[in-house]
């Protein structure tokens, strides 16, 4: 999602940014993580044919990640969700991962409030992984990136509010899938109705190459997440330049 910072009415500004919970409004935390530029993004809008086209692009992409995502906390509910055609490679490898680990989850898509600095957020999943309590976040993007680290922060500082809570640990699940080229070894995307293919580095063959797309399989890749505590600076100092960037709107909550 790109940053809009401009609100037509208060309102506006307040269902775009945040919700209210229990009569008291809080910005969330994605919408304050926004005001961080993500060089990614703009890469993934500079390839478009236009602004609109990515847009679009964007759009399907998130449905999609979101039936990943659902299926996936359904299945950590113990549910037995459709596994839609679409995603079953990612709910392979999902599946066989949770054969491989011990998960227990204790909660899922819950909402998060930090009464101490004001803000909320939901978090995917808190989960005692391999004997061990942590927040996992779920991604269906094609890589992990580093914003990660401060969205999950962000969610451990609140967690912390309660004095009960042991020490957490942060671990992304990353969620993907893709095919490889059957002559030169490269490797294609299908998301949001669109192909993004990814040469071979090596050879000169792929440049050339008819590409003969193999089966669609599943990535997974879980990542523990270190440097909480510089994690938890770094977001609060972003939330303070988004509170300085939406000043107007906030003064009149
Ligand atoms: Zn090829």
């Amino acid at each position: 999602m790109l940053s809009m910072s401009y609100y037509k009415t208060l309102e506006e500004f307040k269902s775009s940014t945040g919700h209210e919970i229990d009569g008291f409004w809080y910005p969330r935390v994605t919408s304050i993580l926004s005001i961080k530029s993500k060089p990614a993004l703009y890469r993934f809008y500079a390839k478009q044919d236009s602004f609109e086209a990515g847009e679009a692009i964007k759009n399907k992409s998130a449905e999609e990640g979101t039936l990943l995502h659902d299926t996936v906390e359904a299945i950590l509910r113990g549910q037995s969700p459709a596994l839609p055609e679409i995603i079953r490679p990612a709910i392979n490898s999902f599946l066989e991962f949770k054969q491989q680990h011990e998960i227990i989850p204790h909660k899922i898509e819950e909402k998060l409030i930090s009464t101490k600095h004001r803000y909320s957020g939901t978090l995917d999943c808190l989960a005692e992984i391999n004997g061990h309590l942590g927040v996992l976040d779920i991604k269906t993007s094609k890589a992990i990136y580093r914003d990660y680290n401060l969205q999950t922060a962000a969610y451990i500082e609140a967690l912390r509010e309660n004095e009960t809570m042991p020490p957490l640990k942060r671990w992304i699940l990353r969620l993907d899938q893709s095919s490889r080229c059957l002559t030169c070894g490269s490797t294609m995307r299908q998301k949001g109705g669109s192909e993004s293919i990814q040469l071979a580095r090596f050879g000169s063959l792929a440049k050339t190459c008819n590409h003969v797309w193999g089966e669609t399989s599943g990535n997974l890749e879980f990542k523990e997440l270190y440097g909480v505590e510089k994690d938890i600076q770094a977001f609060l100092a972003a939330k303070t330049l988004w509170e300085w960037e939406n000043d107007y709107w906030l003064r009149q909550i």
